[in-house]
């Protein structure tokens, strides 16, 4: 079989621990023999970054916004453990943060379904994807513990001096506040990514938030949503044949946990840090759940949302066998590169992406599976494999559809 050819290379960056064990397994045994890979390497390794001073995750989102599309390996956020590990010169930052920063986007998490990894929730038939805002609100908030009694008031002066005051409270004994701000530049990115992301999807988008209590700061989010959608994403929706949907954030939870899943869920800051977590346990597993970064002005980074799967590595090192789930790894790849087909019309790269997602999720059913799923599966008469096992097992169902 001829390979299939890349016209644009795709930015990959490479990772540590077990995902970069698996990263490079999967690209000999599940992409080189079928692609002549176009890649732009950099290696987000923390030895690597520690080198560059971090200077190669900044190349490596430059890159992402001349080319596009990423595909990247999960990575070691240090802390002070890791600085004595790796004999760092610095605490560098968190690759992710820094990627997101330059590029500016919205993460959106979608879980893989399989038949035999069942949703907790029963009537869950298809993915629920939480589009997450990555700014703001309590993350970027102020608190302060109130001594006594006393006034507490919000003050904005303007830069002609020009003061507002509002008061929070008039204390009379102890208690605590907290200030927090978003940007409207901010929230306007966050919309058009998730409207882009529905369309790119073809699948409803829900937002929530609390605007009946929060008339000015919640309320803001929605309009906001609402203007944008009129002017620039009506007509498209309704091309698509897909709908935006506005509710309460407490309607909209009481909805998810009776709906049927198949739509995208915005959700604030906060909202999204929670929601998902629930979301991905509800599902099985986050070695199941898929992860990418989408700017707005349409550049795609893809991931997988778990770590580096650190106690797995250790193991490996000692010479012990594992047994490390590659799904969200795999998919990071056929994210990237369905991507890359559809920016550069290469139907074959797309194909291949969708054979490779069929592969994989086959060889699941089929009942050949890592540990992790082994245990929380339904079906009977599985076979538990190794990290290694599990990718050519893949390969060999992938060499029978082609
Ligand atoms: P983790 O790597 O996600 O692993 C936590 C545990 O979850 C593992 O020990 C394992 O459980 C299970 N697990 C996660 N992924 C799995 C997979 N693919 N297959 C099988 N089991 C899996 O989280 P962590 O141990 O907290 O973090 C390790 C490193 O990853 C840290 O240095 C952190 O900074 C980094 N990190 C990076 C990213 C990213 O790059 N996006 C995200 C999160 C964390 P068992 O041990 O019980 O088998
Ligand atoms: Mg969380």
């Amino acid at each position: 079989m001829e390979k299939i050819k890349m016209t644009t290379p795709l930015v990959e960056m490479d990772g540590d621990e077990m995902t970069r064990i698996l990263w490079k397994m999967i690209k000999d045994e599940l992409l080189h023999p079928f692609i002549e890979l176009n890649t732009e390497y950099y290696d987000l390794g923390l030895e690597y970054r520690n080198e560059t001073n971090d200077q190669v995750t900044i190349d490596s989102a430059e890159a992402t916004k001349k080319y596009g599309v990423a595909v990247k390996c999960a990575t070691i956020t240090p802390n002070a453990a890791r600085m004595e590990e790796y004999t760092l010169k610095e605490m560098w930052k968190s690759p992710n943060g820094t990627i997101r920063a330059i590029l500016d986007g919205t993460v959106f998490r979608a879980p893989i379904i399989v038949k035999g990894i069942e949703p907790c929730v029963k009537n869950w038939k298809k993915p629920i994807t939480i589009a997450r805002h990555a700014y703001g609100d309590v993350y970027k908030g102020t608190e302060m513990k109130i001594p006594g009694a006393g006034k507490a008031e919000l003050v904005f002066t303007g830069e002609d001096g020009t003061e507002v005051r509002e008061l929070i409270h008039q204390f009379n004994g102890e208690g605590i506040i907290q200030g927090m701000h978003n940007i409207n530049g901010s929230i306007s990115s966050f919309a058009r990514s998730c409207f882009n992301y529905a369309l790119d999807t073809k699948q409803d988008l829900w937002f929530a938030t609390k605007d009946t209590i929060s008339k000015k700061y919640d309320h803001t989010f929605k309009d906001i949503f609402q203007e944008i959608f009129d002017k620039e994403y009506v007509d498209k929706f309704e091309k698509a044949g897909i709908t935006y949907f506005y509710t309460l954030i407490d309607d909209a939870v009481a909805r998810v946990m009776k709906s049927e899943g198949g739509y995208i869920w915005a959700c604030k800051n906060y909202d999204g840090d929670v929601m998902s977590d629930m979301v991905s346990s509800a599902f099985g597993s986050l070695a199941m759940m898929t992860s990418v970064l989408v700017s707005p002005d349409g550049n795609y980074e893809y991931e997988a949302a778990h770590g580096t799967v650190q106690r797995h590595y250790y193991k490996h090192l000692k010479g012990e066998e594992t047994s490390t789930n590659s799904v969200a790894t795999i998919y990071a790849w056929t994210g990237a590169l369905r991507k890359r087909g559809e920016l550069d019309g290469n139907k074959e790269l797309m194909e291949f992406a969708d054979k490779l997602e069929k592969a994989t999720v086959a060889t699941i059913e089929n009942g050949t599976m890592t540990k992790d799923l082994a245990l929380i599966t339904t079906l009977d008469n599985v076979k538990v494999v190794n990290s290694q096992d599990f990718i050519l097992a893949i390969r060999n169902t992938l060499e029978e559809m082609l």
